[in-house]
């Protein structure tokens, strides 16, 4: 018996592996991921320390690089007035709210991001949450559950899935945007379910490809299911003035019944909104829990995306900048030969390079250059998908971005010839 006279369990029937961290299953396969990088000899790509902001540069190790490894679509971190906007917000009300909104955390600035984001997008009301990731496992888990369906593209983000699972919903994915393989899963068990919720993005965030929203909005409406666009990479990058994908589109924005979407690219800061009807927002003021039992936005995270937004719509030409940038990256890539998928003149443009290793040697050969870009590896993607992700930002240059292209073609050649065959 123990101190406490209790016996102690018969401990020899619990493995290791499921009480020694060392010893799980899942930080061995973690251990033999890392493997690969001391046995091709390139240094672990992940958690490199980036000092200062980064833009169209970065700076590693005293070393300035061109940088291609970062959301800030629109420059707007380290923009001179977003910046100001957040050195006011927290001199006003400190470093954090210091309670969830529902209790005593609301402030102005959270009234006036919400509704900025309302009326530029064109919806009765948002709501801003803590982390993009947290807004969309709360949102999907909260407003639906047993017995009902989430339909979710074959490529949805990891936040999508997580809030499905959450829910407790049924989930079923649909080939990559393909609205009418949608339509035929929602003809087969429209009658099955109690409420059906269809989730889609705006930009996918590994091909840079996007969906043909108005043909969504046509199947989810004769199906009366709820139609939902995470508009993480294309808020502020699609549609002439960045109001997203509707606007890219000519959609009104009411179409779309749930519109999420995530203050840490184009909005330069950090944590995630939702926007659609006054009645779903309201009922997520009170009773999602990762809002309601979350902390409220804080002061410098809620300035920084209102101070964006309000930059944004004065200089809607960042937008054309930055499309045009992309589309140079991609008919430079073109014409050299690099395999860029099906992406198309969106803020995310892949490089596949068609293995891992051949991936991990271009992003070295790339730093060796002076050029920073991650690669994306299996499990990340299929192996065969490997690639190198370049995000492109409206403060690229011209030059950077022919630099880049020729640069990854030269390395590209001398890593795998027939890559060009
Ligand atoms: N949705 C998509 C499509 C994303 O790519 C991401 C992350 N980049 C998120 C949601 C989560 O957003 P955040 O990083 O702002 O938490």
């Amino acid at each position: 018996p123990t101190e406490t006279g209790l016996k102690p369990a018969d401990s020899r029937k619990v493995e290791e592996e499921d009480y020694r961290f060392d010893q799980l299953p899942e930080y061995r396969r973690l251990k033999r991921t890392m493997l690969q990088f001391e046995m091709t000899g390139v240094p672990n790509p992940y958690f490199s320390v980036h000092e200062g902001i980064v833009r169209d540069t970065t700076r590693i190790a005293g070393r300035e690089l061109i940088s291609f490894s970062s959301y800030n679509y629109l420059g707007m971190s380290g923009d001179p007035e977003v910046t100001q906007a957040v050195i006011e917000a927290v001199q006003e009300y400190g470093s954090s709210v210091s309670a969830s909104r529902l209790v005593s955390g609301e402030k102005k600035l959270h009234r006036e991001l919400e509704d900025g984001i309302a009326e530029w997008i064109g919806t009765d009301a948002s709501i801003v949450m803590v982390g993009g990731h947290a807004t969309n496992e709360t949102t999907i888990g909260q407003i639906v559950g047993p017995g009902d369906l989430i339909i979710h593209d074959s490529l949805s983000h990891n936040s999508i899935v997580q809030g499905a699972m959450l829910s407790g919903a049924r989930r079923r994915p649909f080939p990559h945007n393909d609205w009418q393989a949608l339509e035929s899963i929602l003809a087969e068990v429209r009658a099955s379910y109690r409420r059906i919720l269809v989730v889609i993005e705006g930009v996918y965030s590994m091909d840079g490809d996007y969906p043909e929203l108005p043909k969504f909005i046509e199947v989810k409406n004769r199906y009366k299911s709820w139609l939902m666009v995470d508009e993480a990479h294309s808020i502020g990058t699609m549609g002439p003035t960045g109001r997203g994908i509707a606007e890219h589109f000519g959609v009104d924005a009411r179409g779309v019944d749930i519109w999420m979407g995530t203050l840490s690219k184009s909005f330069g800061s950090c944590g995630g909104y939702i926007a659609g009807c006054a009645e779903l927002i309201e009922l997520l003021k009170y009773t999602a829990p990762g809002f309601v039992f979350s902390v409220g936005l804080s002061p410098s995270n809620t300035a920084a995306a209102l101070a964006s937004l309000k930059t944004l719509k004065a200089h809607p030409e960042r937008v054309q900048t930055l499309r045009s940038r992309a589309q140079l990256f991609l008919n430079e890539a073109k014409k050299r030969g690099l395999n860029t998928g099906d992406s198309h003149d969106t803020p995310v443009i892949p490089v596949i390079t068609g293995n891992s290793l051949h991936a991990l040697l271009l992003s070295r050969k790339m730093f060796e250059a002076g050029v920073n870009v991650q690669p994306i590896l299996y499990p990340a993607v299929e192996e065969s998908a490997a690639r190198l992700r370049f995000f492109i930002t409206s403060t690229h240059t011209e030059e950077q971005i022919r630099y880049t292209v020729e640069k990854a073609a030269e390395a590209l050649e001398e890593i795998h010839p027939a890559y060009f065959a």
